[in-house]
């Protein structure tokens, strides 16, 4: 029987006794009946569960104490309001990788050189030291490489970051795919296309490739590595991986946060939700702190020019009296009584 989730939009196959009411992913109750379709992709592969349910609610409750001061105080409280084993689809990508790169390599020596300096007497003398460079050469090449078990997520209800976050499953214990071996679980069908998680799944094999060719460059160090890959052959084959997914209650008022956990490794991810007010009161804080000494150096220069303000008073008191100016009145008589350039003319 296939149910589809119309908040996340989740794809899920289960019994037909075993019918859920809420959706696995996102605990929302707005899962309705639909029709199963023939265009998806058949599973190939599967990983069994290997961690208990207790396990997963222990290694959570755990989890929740250890979470960083911003979180919201109620966090660190909260209870798991649903527990749920899903098989997740998943694709297990592979391809034959031809890769051209080019790179900087430096290699380093050493070499004895001579400088002049003074001793403690004064005197300038020769020394001798030992001093290392680096000599750069140009590289290029081609590397071919088998990239397989790249995994990508190939469900819209989680991101493909969240499941890199609980990476690695082992995938030695990868078996066949056969209805039995979900029988009793949730099992999700893959909603997201093949042409997607093609797309997701290169980024990842470039990333990949980018890393092992930095860590196998000769030399000493390496500068302006650069590699462009034409990939081949390439297979994207449906696996189910076992992931418990929790959904934590922290705050009556507020939908419940989700934790991931790997149910193979116990490897958990998840984001708790965050306190902006503490985010806010420690930026302040910090702001404080980086301003307290020049505002203590502030109130320092501060203080003199107080006490000089204190001594100003009097001076402003004393400063008229020593020198009286004659009223104005007094110089305008001279002149008015002198000839005006304009009555001497006439
Ligand atoms: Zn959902």
């Amino acid at each position: 029987m296939q149910l589809e989730c119309e908040t996340c939009g989740a794809s899920l196959r289960v019994e037909a006794d075993q019918r859920t009411a809420v959706c696995p992913y996102c605990a929302s109750p707005a899962v309705v009946e639909r029709a199963p379709s023939n265009d998806r992709p058949s599973p190939h592969f599967v990983l069994g569960f290997t961690t208990t349910r207790e396990s997963a609610q222990g290694a959570v409750t755990a989890w929740l104490g250890k979470r960083s001061l911003f979180v919201q105080s109620s966090v660190k409280r909260g209870t798991i309001d649903a527990i749920r084993g899903v098989y997740t689809p998943a694709y297990l990508y592979s391809a034959m990788a031809q890769t051209r790169y080019a790179a900087q390599i430096g290699e380093d020596y050493q070499e004895t050189e001579t400088y002049t300096t003074t001793d403690d007497k004064g005197n300038s003398v020769t020394r001798t030291r030992v001093v290392t460079r680096t000599e750069h050469r140009h590289l290029e090449g081609q590397h071919a490489t088998y990239v397989m078990d790249v995994l990508v997520v190939a469900s819209r209800a989680v991101q493909n970051a969240e499941l890199e976050a609980i990476e690695p499953f082992d995938l030695r214990t990868m078996r066949r795919y056969t209805p039995a071996v979900l029988s009793g679980w949730v099992a999700e069908e893959p909603t997201m296309t093949q042409p997607e998680c093609y797309a997701l799944a290169r980024r990842e094999a470039l990333e990949k490739i980018g890393r092992d060719l930095a860590g196998f460059m000769p030399g000493d160090s390496h500068h302006g590595l650069t590699h462009e890959t034409r990939l081949d052959q390439e297979t994207l084959e449906l696996l189910y991986v076992p992931l418990w997914v929790l959904a934590i209650r922290h705050d009556p008022r507020e939908p419940p946060f989700r934790v991931l956990i790997n149910g193979q490794t116990g490897a958990i991810h998840g984001k708790a939700p965050l306190s902006w007010v503490k985010i806010v009161l420690a930026v302040l804080l910090v702001i404080l702190l980086i301003a307290a000494p020049f505002v203590l150096a502030a109130a320092r220069d501060r203080d003199p020019a107080e006490r000089r303000g204190v001594a100003r008073p009097p001076a402003l008191v004393t400063a008229p009296a020593p020198a009286p100016t004659p009223a104005p009145t007094e110089r305008v008589r001279p002149g008015g009584s002198r000839p005006t350039p304009t009555g001497g003319t006439r």
